[in-house]
Order: C-alpha cells, then structure tokens, then sequence
C-alpha cells in the first residue's frame, strides 16, 4: 500500500505507562477516503493508540504522520492537538448540554457566525439524517441522535481523518446498527478518512473498508474484512473475529489434507506438517440426512436460539466438541444423533 498519498501512517508504534507495556511496533497505513476499523479486546490500548495519533500522549517509539506531515515522534509533539486537522467522536457524545444542536456542531468552526459556517452546519446535519434540527437542544434527542450530532460536529471542519472511539457502546443493540449504518454512510458521503476503534467484531466487519486486529498490544493481521474473517493470520484471530470450532488434527504428508474428529478435511494452506489445530466456522459444518465416506456421527450436547438462527454443540467420538449454525427452526432434540458433513476448505495452525 502506498504511504506516500496516505491520509495516516503510524509507524512502529510502541507505548509503556510505567512498567506497562501497552503497544509494541504498531504500524497502519490508511488510505484517504477509507474506513478502517482497529479491532481488539478491552484493555488492548485502542484508546492509547486514538490518544496517540490525535496527539494527547506521546509514545515510547515510533512515529505519526498524517497527510505527509510527521506530526509526533517518540522525541516530541511536532504538531499539537488543534493542528492536526483530526477530530473525535467519543463513546458518548459529550455534547455541549447549553448548546443548541446548531451550537454544538459549528462549535469547532471559524466565524461560526457566519453563513458560510451556518451552511455547513446545515449541510452536515443533513448528511447525518438530523436536517432542520439546528435549534433543539441535545437534551430533547434520543442517545442515537445525540451520536449523530457528535458525528455531524466531527465532519463539520471536514478534517483530514476523523477518529471514533467506540462511538456506539453506550447504545442498546437495536439502535446500534442502524446508527452505526447511517454513520458509515455519512463517514462515507463525506469522503472523510476514518480510524474506528471497537471490540465488536460484528461492528468492525460490517463497517470498514479494512480491519486491523489489535491482539497483545500489536496489529497481527490487517486486511479487507472477508479475509480477516476467511483467512485469519493466527489461531488468536480465527477465535476473535467470530465463532470458530478448534479440534486436534494431523497433516497428512503430502501437506495437502488433515485428518480430525471430522475424517480427512482439505487445507487451505500446503506448508504445514504434523500436529495442528484445525479451525473450522461453525457455517462450514452442514447436518445432512444419510451416512456417507464424507459424514461424520455426532451426537447433540445443547441447543441455543437465537432467533433468526441457532447453534447445536455436538460430541464427535466421545471426545471432541463442536458448534454447528443453523437455522433456528431446524434445532434437533438434545441427545439424537446426528450426520455432519464439513464443506469448504479448512485452515490449521
Ligand atoms: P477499552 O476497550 O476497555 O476502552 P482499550 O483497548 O481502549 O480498552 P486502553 O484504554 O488504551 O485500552 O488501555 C490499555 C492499557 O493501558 C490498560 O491496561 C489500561 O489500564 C492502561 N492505561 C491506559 N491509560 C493509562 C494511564 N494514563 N496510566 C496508566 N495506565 C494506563
């Protein structure tokens, strides 16, 4: 990927509070126009890494540059803060509560007075879906409007990289994925460059354009979301981004296929040899009806509904145990056996 045009390039990001050591040789490129989204669990120090890059902490190691300018290193803040043409949608809005929405969204602006500024205002709140709002308070709209006027306020000055740090934690699961889709949407009618840190692996592939996983305070994969999710760099990132079924399994010696609980499975990857752990998505295992050379017998442990869908654990031999996802209406009773066919490649670590 080309740094050159970059909108942002951290580059060997390190960080320690103390004797805690936070991030190590974080590196991210975005491009302009992107979303990208740092997916990690709590405490990984994604909000470090937002802290850094906006120029409220510096590292330990490594430099920031956005739009071509180094604007910290691990030496000093070149640039501060106000200067960087970078703004932030927090996890709660934090908007100004005296503030008309109008207000709070041209707050950041030059002569906010003006109708220059009025109209951008207006032109972001309509981007947002909030057009005609400029008078209410923040107080009279619901969580995932006062969201969108945070967001509205962060495209108002049309930065060169907007950063959203969890900005849908504190709404109920509903609400949150419509807001986060007309968020998206916004971000990317406005051609803004956006860095979006979550746990939420479901936010982050549905969202961005790229997905950095941030596991032990380093990125160890960053690709497009269909690979992240098809083609995970670990084992550590198969099981964070979604449901995985892991079993024992051994590479056959021409590295072609292994053999587990569920017989001889095709690999996606030729190097590997000898003892694996094989990962499967629970969406590869398919309940069939008869016995073939393909199928394996599994007897069911427990059901989950979900609604829409549904999870059966199985027992393979006695032993190993797996999840199967299917639709919810097709939930066999506990303890029935069953016949388990796996399609699609598999990967092994
Ligand atoms: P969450 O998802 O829970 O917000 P996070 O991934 O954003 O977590 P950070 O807030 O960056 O993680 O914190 C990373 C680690 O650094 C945590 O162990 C936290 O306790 C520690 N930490 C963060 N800020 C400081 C600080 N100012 N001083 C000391 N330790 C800190």
């Amino acid at each position: 990927m080309s740094t050159q045009s970059a909108a942002l390039v951290v580059d060997g990001i390190g960080h320690r509070f103390g004797a805690l050591r936070v991030l190590h040789n974080v590196n991210l490129t975005l491009q302009r126009g992107t979303i990208t989204a740092v997916l990690g669990p709590s405490g990984c120090g994604k909000t470090t890494l937002l802290r850094i890059v906006s120029g409220f902490e510096r590292p330990t190691e490594g430099t920031v540059t956005i739009a071509g300018r180094v604007v910290t290193t691990a030496e000093s803040i070149v640039i501060p803060p106000e200067q960087r043409g970078v703004t932030i949608v927090p996890q709660e809005g934090a908007l100004f509560p005296h503030l008309s929405v109008g207000g709070n969204v041209g707050f950041g602006l030059r002569n906010r007075r003006s109708t220059t500024a009025k109209r951008r205002v207006a032109e972001v709140l309509e981007m947002v879906g909030l057009h005609g709002m400029e008078h209410r308070r923040p107080a009279e709209l619901s969580g995932g409007m006062q969201q969108r006027v945070a967001l509205a306020r962060a495209l108002a000055s049309s930065p060169e990289l907007v950063l959203l740090d969890e900005p849908f934690a504190a709404l109920d699961l509903g609400l949150r994925e419509q807001v986060r889709d007309e968020t998206c949407r916004a971000l990317r009618e406005s051609g803004a460059t956006a860095l979006w840190v979550t746990h939420d692996q479901r936010e982050a592939l549905a969202t961005a354009d790229r997905v950095a996983v941030l596991l032990d305070g380093t990125i160890v994969q960053s690709d497009v979301p269909e690979l992240i999710y098809r083609q995970p760099a670990s084992r550590a990132v198969a099981e964070f981004v979604g449901d995985v079924v892991v079993i024992d399994g051994h590479v056959a010696t021409d590295g072609l296929t292994v053999r587990c609980a569920f017989g001889q499975l095709n690999l996606a990857d030729s190097h590997l040899a000898g003892s694996v752990f094989v990962v499967i998505r629970p969406e590869q295992l398919e309940i069939v009806d008869e016995s073939t050379l393909l199928t394996t017998r599994a007897t069911v442990i427990a059901t989950k509904f979900f609604g829409h869908d549904g999870l059966i654990e199985v027992e393979l031999h006695g032993r190993e145990r797996a999840v199967i996802r299917v639709q919810s209406m097709n939930l066999p009773e506990r303890g029935r056996d069953i016949f388990v066919r796996v399609n699609g490649l598999v990967r092994a670590f």
